[in-house]
C-alpha cells in the first residue's frame, strides 16, 4: 500500500518490505524468513505492483524476479542465522543445568525447581529432598575405569526412575552425588527412601557391566515458603554426611543435629584460642587407697571456662575435639599442667601419683612419647608415679600403632591403666594384649552394686580375675559408704568418687588433703568402735 501510494516500485519506499521479511525470519526461522520473502516479492511486490502507478507503466520481469531472489535470500538467510543461534542458546542452557556426561540435570536445575516448588506449590504439596551418595564410585573407577565410572550416576538415576518413568526428577550434584525430589503426600520419606532402596538393592547396569552400587541417603521434608533451596540442599546434606559418618543408610534432617554440628564447628574454631589464653582448667579427683583411706593419687580432668558459655564439663567439648588434630594440643596441654602440680605435690611433701587420661587419637600421632618423655625429665618425678588412663576404644581403631605408642610409653616406666573397664565396651582379651598396670572398673557397675546382686557378682568376678592377673584395681564412682565397704570387703585396692571428693581445684586438694585424711581417718575409728 505505501509503494502504491508513494509512486510505485520505482522509489525507494520499497525496501521498507525487507523489515517484516527479517522479523519474519527472526521470528519463524528459515521456512518463515522464505515464505514471508516470497510473498512480498510475488504478491506484494511483483509483477502487479507497477513501476510508476501515475502512468501504469509495469515493472521489467528482470527487476521483480531479481527483487524475489534478493529477497528470499535475505528472509532465507536470516531465519537460518537466527534458527542456529536459538538452536545454539538452548544448546548453552541445557548445559547449564545438565551434566555433559550423564545429561541428568544439575544443581543448578534443583534449585530452580526448588525454588518455583517453595514460591507456587505452597500448601498443595508436600515434598522432600532426599540426598543419594554412590560411595564406591572410587572402587567402580579403578576397575572399570573413569569413563564407566562417570556413567554410573545415569545408571542409578534410571534404576530409580526407570519403573516410575518420571525421567527429570533425578538430579546429579557431583560425580558420587545424586538428590531425587520425592512427594510426601501418599507416604512418610522414609518409607519412599526404602523404595529407592530396594530398587538399588540389585545391580544397575553401567554400559553392560552389572555394578553394585553402595549408597547412603540423607534426606529433609521441604518446609514450604520456608527455606531456600540452598538452605534445604545445605539440610540434605548434613544428613547425609551424618548418615556416612555414622554408617546408616538413611537419616533425616533434624534441627537439633543441625545446631549441634554448627556448635560443635564453632566451638572447635574457638579452641585453639582457650589453649593458647589459658581458658583451660585442670581439676583433679583423688583416688583413694580403701585399705588406709589416704589419697593414693589424684586424676586430672579438665574443663573449659569460656568467657561467654561459662564452665563447660570436658563432656562438652572432649569428644569433638578428640576428633580433630587439636587433640594433641589439648593432651599435651594437660600433660604440662598435671606434672607440674604433681611436681608441686610432691615438693610440699606429698608424694602422690598423677593420672592422666589419653584418647585414641593420642595413641595413634606421634609426639605424644616425646613430649611426655621430656616433661617427666624436667619435673624430676619418679615415672612410676605419672598414670596413663585408656579406654579399649582408644586401642580398637588403629590396634598396631596404638600398642606401638603404648610399648614406648610402658618403657618410659609410666604406669598404664585401662579406663572405663566393663562399660559394656571392653573385652576381656584387651587384659592380655594390652601393657596394663591397672584397672579402673567403670562407675556403671560399681553404682548400686552393694544393692543388686548381680552387680555385685561382675565386681566380684571382675576383682578376681584382675587378682589373677595381678592388676591392682581402682573402682570408679563410689557415692556412699555401703558401696565402700562392699569394694573392700571383696578387696579392690583403690577407689575414686563422689563419696570421697568431687573434682576439685589443685589449691583445694592441697589444703584438703590433710583435713580429709584426718576426716577419713575419725570416720575409721567410730567405724571400729
Ligand atoms: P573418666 O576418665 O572416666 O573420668 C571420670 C568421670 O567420672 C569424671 O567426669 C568424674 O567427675 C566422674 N565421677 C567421678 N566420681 C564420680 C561419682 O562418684 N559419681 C559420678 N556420677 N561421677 C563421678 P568428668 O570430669 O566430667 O570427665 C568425663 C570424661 O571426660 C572422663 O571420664 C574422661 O574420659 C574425659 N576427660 C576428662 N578430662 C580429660 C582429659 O584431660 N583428656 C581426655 N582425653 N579426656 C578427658
Ligand atoms: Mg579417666
Ligand atoms: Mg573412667
Amino acid at each position: 500500500m505505501l509503494v502504491y501510494l508513494t509512486g510505485g516500485t520505482a522509489h525507494s519506499y520499497l525496501h521498507l518490505i525487507y523489515i517484516p521479511i527479517v522479523l519474519a525470519g527472526v521470528s519463524f526461522g528459515l521456512e518463515g524468513g522464505i515464505i514471508a520473502a516470497l510473498f512480498a516479492g510475488l504478491v506484494v511486490l511483483g509483477p502487479l505492483m507497477p513501476l510508476h502507478v501515475a502512468t501504469g507503466e509495469p515493472q521489467p520481469a528482470t527487476s521483480w524476479v531479481f527483487r524475489v531472489v534478493l529477497m528470499t535470500l535475505v528472509g532465507g538467510f536470516t531465519g537460518l542465522l537466527v534458527g542456529r543461534l536459538r538452536k545454539r542458546l538452548r544448546r548453552m542452557r541445557w548445559n547449564l543445568y545438565h551434566h555433559p556426561v550423564t545429561q541428568l540435570p544439575t544443581r543448578l536445575s534443583l534449585e530452580k525447581r526448588l525454588s518455583r516448588g517453595l514460591h507456587h506449590d505452597a500448601g498443595q504439596r508436600k515434598q522432600a529432598l532426599v540426598m543419594i551418595a554412590v560411595n564406591n564410585i572410587e572402587t567402580v573407577s579403578n576397575i572399570l575405569g573413569s569413563q564407566k565410572a562417570d556413567s554410573l550416576p545415569a545408571a542409578v538415576a534410571l534404576a530409580i526412575t526407570g519403573r516410575t518413568g518420571r525421567s527429570g526428577s533425578v538430579y546429579q550434584l557431583h560425580t558420587n552425588k545424586l538428590a531425587v525430589l520425592i512427594s510426601e503426600n501418599r507416604q512418610p520419606i522414609h518409607v519412599t527412601v526404602r523404595r529407592i532402596m530396594g530398587l538399588l538393592s540389585e545391580p544397575v547396569d553401567v554400559e553392560g557391566v552389572p555394578v553394585f552400587v553402595d549408597t547412603a541417603f540423607g534426606s529433609v521434608s521441604v518446609a514450604l515458603g520456608e527455606s531456600s533451596p540452598e538452605e534445604l540442599i545445605r539440610k540434605a546434606n548434613i544428613a547425609l554426611e551424618k548418615a556416612r559418618a555414622q554408617g546408616r543408610r538413611h537419616v533425616q534432617y533434624s534441627r537439633t543435629s543441625d545446631d549441634t554440628d554448627s556448635d560443635k564447628l564453632h566451638l572447635l574454631s574457638e579452641f585453639p584460642r582457650a589453649v593458647r589464653e589459658n581458658e583451660l582448667r585442670l581439676y583433679f579427683q583423688p583416688k583413694v587407697d580403701l585399705q588406709s583411706g589416704q589419697i593414693a593419687g589424684a586424676e586430672a580432668l579438665v574443663r573449659w571456662q569460656h568467657p561467654r558459655r561459662g564452665f563447660l564439663s570436658p563432656g562438652a567439648f572432649v569428644p569433638w575435639v578428640e576428633e580433630t588434630a587439636l587433640m594433641q594440643s589439648l593432651t599435651n596441654w594437660v600433660v604440662d599442667e598435671a606434672l607440674r602440680h604433681a611436681g608441686q605435690w610432691h615438693e610440699a611433701g606429698h608424694p602422690i601419683g598423677v593420672a592422666i587420661n589419653i584418647s585414641a587419637r593420642d595413641l595413634s600421632e606421634e609426639g605424644l612419647v616425646e613430649h611426655l618423655q621430656q616433661r617427666v625429665a624436667e619435673s624430676n618425678l619418679d615415672p612410676a608415679a605419672v598414670e596413663l588412663e585408656i579406654t579399649e576404644s582408644a586401642v580398637t581403631k588403629d590396634p598396631k600403632a596404638a600398642l606401638r605408642t603404648l610399648a614406648k610409653l610402658k618403657s618410659l616406666g609410666v604406669m598404664i591403666s585401662l579406663d572405663d573397664f566393663g562399660d559394656g565396651y571392653t573385652s576381656l582379651s584387651q587384659l592380655s594384649s594390652l601393657p596394663l598396670d591397672r584397672l579402673k572398673i567403670d562407675q556403671s557397675i560399681i553404682r548400686g552394686a552393694h544393692e543388686e546382686s548381680r552387680k555385685r557378682k561382675i565386681v566380684a568376678a571382675i576383682l578376681s580375675l584382675a587378682h589373677e592377673l595381678d592388676l591392682p584395681c581402682v573402682a570408679e564412682g563410689i557415692e556412699d559408704q555401703a558401696t565402700e565397704d562392699m569394694l573392700k570387703a571383696l578387696g579392690c585396692r583403690y577407689g575414686q568418687g563422689f563419696y570421697y571428693s568431687k573434682p576439685i581445684t589443685p589449691a583445694q586438694l592441697l589444703s584438703q588433703r590433710t583435713d580429709w585424711a584426718i576426716h577419713r581417718e575419725a570416720e575409721t575409728r567410730a567405724h571400729t568402735r
